[in-house]
């Protein structure tokens, strides 16, 4: 196993010779220490699958799901869980199991992982910028 992390200390990258400033790269744990890497070579600390360093944009498609919290009656968050999954624009990703909430006896939450269509998204942002 492998543990990356960002690069706190200058360093040479291990691929390519260049000098990576503080921060600006990854450091790999290696058996002799620890490998600098610059942003083009070395894995990226909390990269996902939808492209490591990429920049995103309202037009990306891959975009990372919003992410929501609905607390309520088992009923409560089921009807509002079905709700956001029959809005329009939005594709909801993943739905958690329902966790009581101990602090609140007869209530649970549940986390919702939700994509909102990016054309919604570009319309909402343009709205944002002329105001
Ligand atoms: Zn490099």
């Amino acid at each position: 196993m492998t543990t990356t992390i960002v690069n706190q200390r200058g360093g040479t990258c291990a691929d390519c010779d260049t000098y990576v400033p503080a921060r600006a790269g990854t450091c790999t744990k290696a058996p002799g220490g620890w490998t600098v890497h610059c942003a083009d070579h070395g894995p990226k600390p909390g990269a996902t699958a939808a492209g490591p360093g990429r920049q995103r944009s309202t037009e990306d498609q891959e975009q990372e799901p919003a992410q929501i919290r609905y607390t309520g009656t088992p009923a409560q968050v089921t009807a509002l869980v079905e709700a956001l999954k029959t809005a329009p624009h939005i594709k909801v990703r993943q739905v958690s199991q329902q966790y009581e909430r101990r602090e609140e006896p007869g209530s649970v939450s549940v986390h919702v992982r939700a994509e909102v269509d990016p054309r919604l998204l570009a319309v909402i942002e343009r709205e944002e910028a002329e105001r």
